[in-house]
């Protein structure tokens, strides 16, 4: 089935895109098998939340996009699942913040570095970077921490969607600000992160681009300002809460 003939009134019809992009992502070779299953728990997790962006984790965008505008050398990460998801969500964030664009993937093949490059520049990205892989993560095996030595090696702040916990510890470790998107508040990797956004990556990223523009000519002491009130403990403690409350996304809502 083509994404277009998905009917848009049906109940579903968010988490059926989504599925689609990722059958299509791996049909692509842009993303993996394991990231099939990762999505599958993003949605669980995303059904428990009520399929919305809580408030805490608007908060958290917005701090995300301060921390963005007041990088000196922000970097996107890109892997398999966020290329096949919101390639251009992601391409537009970059370009609201002045952050380049990485692609780094778990399981690394040069291979499918190049295709997910070639797709975020089909998507209007201009410059790619996760091809020299010249930098590392130090603590991790090699095929797990290569980066570019000018991309995440040298970036102040990551933005890491859907990363895994250990890179996240990692990154961590190496002194980054680290702004991770992930549903699951008992996941390491938002426990992990500065600005934790617990929030569908589909929601998140263009609700960080619409933060950033709103932000853009702020001037930093404000910036600042926003990133001291976010309180990464109390975004994951109130996606919790959502969770144990249990406000069901309902299709007859
Ligand atoms: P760890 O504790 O190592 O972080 P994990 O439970 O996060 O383990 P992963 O295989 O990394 O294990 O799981 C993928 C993560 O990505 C899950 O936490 C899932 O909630 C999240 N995820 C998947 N799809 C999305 C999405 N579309 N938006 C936001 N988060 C997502
Ligand atoms: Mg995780």
């Amino acid at each position: 089935m083509d994404e277009t003939e998905i009917p848009e009134d049906h109940p579903r019809y968010a988490s059926l895109v989504t599925r689609h992009r990722i059958e299509a992502g791996v049909e692509q070779g842009i993303t993996s098998k394991q990231g099939l299953i990762a999505q599958g728990r993003g949605e669980a997790f995303d059904y428990l939340l009520g399929e919305r962006t809580l408030p805490s984790a608007d908060a958290a965008a917005r701090a995300a996009a301060a921390t963005l505008l007041l990088a000196e050398r922000p970097v996107i990460s890109v892997n398999g699942n966020v290329a096949a998801l919101a390639p251009s969500e992601t391409v537009e964030l970059a370009a609201a913040v002045d952050a380049d664009l990485e692609v780094n993937l778990f399981n690394h093949t040069d291979e499918r570095v190049r295709r997910i490059a070639d797709h975020l520049r089909d998507h209007g990205a201009s410059e790619v970077k996760g091809l020299a892989g010249d930098g590392e993560i130090p603590g991790l095996d090699h095929a797990r921490g290569v980066v570019d030595a000018d991309g995440i090696e040298a970036a102040d702040v990551v933005v890491v969607p859907l990363e895994d916990g250990d890179r996240a510890a990692a990154l961590d470790a190496m002194g980054k600000t680290e702004i991770v998107v992930d549903l699951n508040p008992g996941s390491r990797s938002p426990r992990t992160a500065d600005v934790p956004i617990l929030d569908n990556l589909l929601r998140a990223v263009p609700n960080v681009t619409t933060h950033a523009r709103d932000l853009a000519g702020a001037p930093p002491d404000e910036l600042e300002a926003i990133v001291d009130a976010f309180d990464a403990d109390a975004a994951l403690d109130a996606a919790e809460a959502a969770i144990r409350e249990g406000s069901f996304a309902s299709p007859d809502e």
